[in-house]
């Protein structure tokens, strides 16, 4: 936990803020091995992932509470609302923007993937069998890997 078992591949790791996933799956190996291998490595890439994830968030709620706030100048009207709707406009617009930033520079939209992955198939396993019979075999391919 307390450093990394193999700095020289850690460092690259770091500079790659530990993402992988934008590498070919033949590159990627050597990386996936270090992260079995080097737990400090790992939990850095776990932080990084959940900053990410929370960063989408966090856009995802300012940008609706600006369309909220927009609304709501909107409805009451109240003087000088030209100028706070257009204000909350832009504060919508500066949201959408960091969420589109972050979702294109960082893996956070694969990691929400992953969870939903994750969630579905925790669902398909406690499903009885005679209904997880009945499932697509292509979904269930999905679900189960297998
Ligand atoms: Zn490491």
């Amino acid at each position: 936990m307390s450093a990394c078992v193999d700095p020289v591949v850690g460092k690259i790791l770091a500079g790659w803020r530990y993402d992988i996933s934008g590498l070919a799956p033949e590159m990627r190996g050597d990386y996936e091995a270090h992260f079995v291998a080097c737990e400090f490595c790992r939990s850095r890439q776990q932080i990084h992932r959940a900053i990410d994830v929370s960063l989408i968030v966090l856009a995802s709620v300012s940008a609706g509470a600006f369309l909220l706030a927009f609304g709501v100048i909107h409805h009451f009207a109240p003087r000088h609302s030209l100028i706070l709707e257009l204000a909350a406009l832009c504060g919508f617009a500066l949201s959408a923007l960091i969420w589109l930033v972050v979702a294109v520079a960082t893996p956070a939209p694969m990691a929400v993937v992953d969870v939903a992955k994750l969630g579905a198939r925790h669902v398909h396993d406690r499903l009885p069998p005679e209904i997880r019979e009945r499932l697509p075999e292509e979904l269930r391919m999905k679900l189960t890997g297998s």
